[in-house]
């Protein structure tokens, strides 16, 4: 049984390992911060299941009447490849022969796009590294000048990590364990002087793009800094809840921690009050990756003429906490089950939408569902209940109108999202021809041959219908 004061909103914390309550600090708006893309490449519908846990948060908060503030940087600089060592937009650059800030304004439109797509709602802000420098090269003075940073023999200025005591709390990785050599980011020769420090800001060497004057001589930011930077001035000095994938935790979260605490006034306070950790999506059993070829992108969810809310609505049928693995029969049986409400709902608005009272209990339940640590498998199994139940025609379209704030799915709008390959668009349109001629042997090898493309026909008195096929 919930307590009367309790929040709307529990979820898993990291940093505790308990499920807490997502409160607003200041009494007004819950504050909260989520990495966002690094600008190189397309979002990928991994990342995409990782920010839309901002949104199932903020609707669920939003839906109790609760404010939030929600910021998300743009990463378009300092964030370097594990594999090359080479900051991951400029190498980008290097390959499409751009400047990387053209790339990365191109690849900043389409992630809105993308989120748009699945009806993630936009953040309130979106900094930009690139135009942060100032912010964080603040920061970096107020670490060093409070004894958390040094410059190296190399003219790089390094967090020291064993001044934080409580490193490694988030990851649960111990300082003495951290063996030295590990790469977790990219390499620093010689000049740290303890094997687990990190980069604040990296001096030039033979870089001549996207480098910065700064007290320390001519160089560029460090990955993590800019989160602790941008996250403390936009969300005014405390985060109550901090979003982003699970392979964040280390060591980006954790030096972020490290970071953040000492920048704020009151010391031995947290400046994130809550960590949240998406786990990853797998796709047909196998981490995404480009050497497997199995990098999904929302367009191609769009090609094979899928609405990409379908996405949305399998992310949200499992938990964030566990590990996902999708697949096209996945995505397409949503698909065709949305169809399927969006037409329903279209009937029931052949009635006035009746607010009963076991309208209003339903959607509290689900609402509930959402606060106990996101738990939308429930609240989907829930709403799977109401086309066919008993409630009538009005409660029925009560409850969608209700719920789907709640959910984002679109379940009041008809989509035209029955996007075709020309080829099928083609047979179907002859299948239609060969039917009106009544010349049914052709109207036959046309539905096997659609068949092949992944197409079901069905004859109704309205003439051919189809969609896609469930394997
Ligand atoms: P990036 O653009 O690579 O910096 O990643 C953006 C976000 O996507 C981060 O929060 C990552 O933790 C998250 N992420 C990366 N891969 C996956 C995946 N396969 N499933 C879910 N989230 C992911
Ligand atoms: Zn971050």
């Amino acid at each position: 049984m919930k307590r009367a004061d309790a929040a709307p909103l529990a979820i898993y914390d990291t940093l505790s390992r308990e499920v807490r309550e997502v409160r607003a600090s200041d009494g007004k708006a819950v504050r909260i911060y989520c990495c966002g893309p690094t600008v190189y490449r397309d979002a990928h519908i991994g990342n995409l299941r990782t920010f839309l846990l901002a949104d199932l948060v903020r609707r669920s908060l939003e839906f109790s009447g609760i404010k939030v503030k929600l910021v998300q940087n743009i990463t378009d600089v300092g964030h370097m490849s594990e594999d090359f060592e080479e900051d991951k937009m400029i190498a980008a650059a290097k390959v499409e022969k751009r400047d990387p800030y053209s790339i990365a304004r191109e690849y900043e439109d389409r992630f809105h796009k993308d989120c748009a797509a699945l009806n993630i709602k936009p953040a309130d802000l979106y900094p930009r590294a690139s135009e942060c420098i100032e912010l964080m090269i603040d920061s970096i003075n107020n670490l060093m000048a409070k004894g958390f940073a040094y410059q190296g023999e190399d003219g790089s200025v390094y967090f020291d990590s064993t001044k934080f005591e409580s490193y490694g709390a988030l990851s649960g990785n111990r300082l003495d364990a951290l063996k030295p050599g590990h790469r977790y980011e990219f390499t620093e020769a010689g000049a740290k002087r303890f094997h687990a420090d990190w980069a604040l800001w990296k001096a030039a060497g033979e870089r001549k793009e996207m480098i910065w004057d700064t007290p320390w001589g001519r160089g560029f930011p460090g990955w993590h800094i800019e989160c602790s930077a941008m996250s403390l001035k936009y969300l005014a000095g405390k985060v109550d809840l901090h979003i982003g994938g699970i392979d964040l935790r280390f060591p980006h979260h954790e030096n972020e921690r490290a970071q953040s605490n000492p920048l704020i006034a009151g010391s031995g306070e947290e400046a994130v009050t809550l960590w949240l950790h998406g786990e990853h999506l797998l796709f047909e059993g196998r981490k995404m990756s480009k050497s497997s070829g199995n990098v999904i992108l929302i367009k191609d969810v769009v090609a094979r003429g899928l609405d990409p809310i379908s996405l949305r609505f399998c992310f949200m049928e499992n938990r964030y906490r566990s590990q996902m693995d999708l697949s096209w029969s996945s995505i397409q049986a949503a698909h065709n089950l949305l169809e399927r409400w969006r037409k329903s709902y279209q009937e029931w608005l052949g009635d006035s939408a009746l607010h009963s009272s076991r309208v209003a209990a339903l959607v509290t339940e689900i609402a509930q569902e959402f606060g106990d640590d996101l738990d939308t498998p429930q609240a989907i199994l829930k709403l799977r209940t109401i086309e066919r139940s008993e409630f009538s025609a009005g409660e029925k379209r009560a409850l969608f109108e209700a719920l789907d704030p709640l959910f984002g799915l679109n379940l009041l709008e008809l989509r035209a999202t029955k996007s075709l390959p020309d080829e099928a668009r083609a047979l179907l349109e002859a299948r239609a021809k060969a039917r009106a001629e009544r010349d049914f042997k052709s109207s036959d090898s046309l539905r096997e041959q659609l068949a092949i493309l992944g197409i079901e026909v069905r004859d109704t008195a309205d003439g051919q219908e189809w969609s896609w096929r469930v394997n």
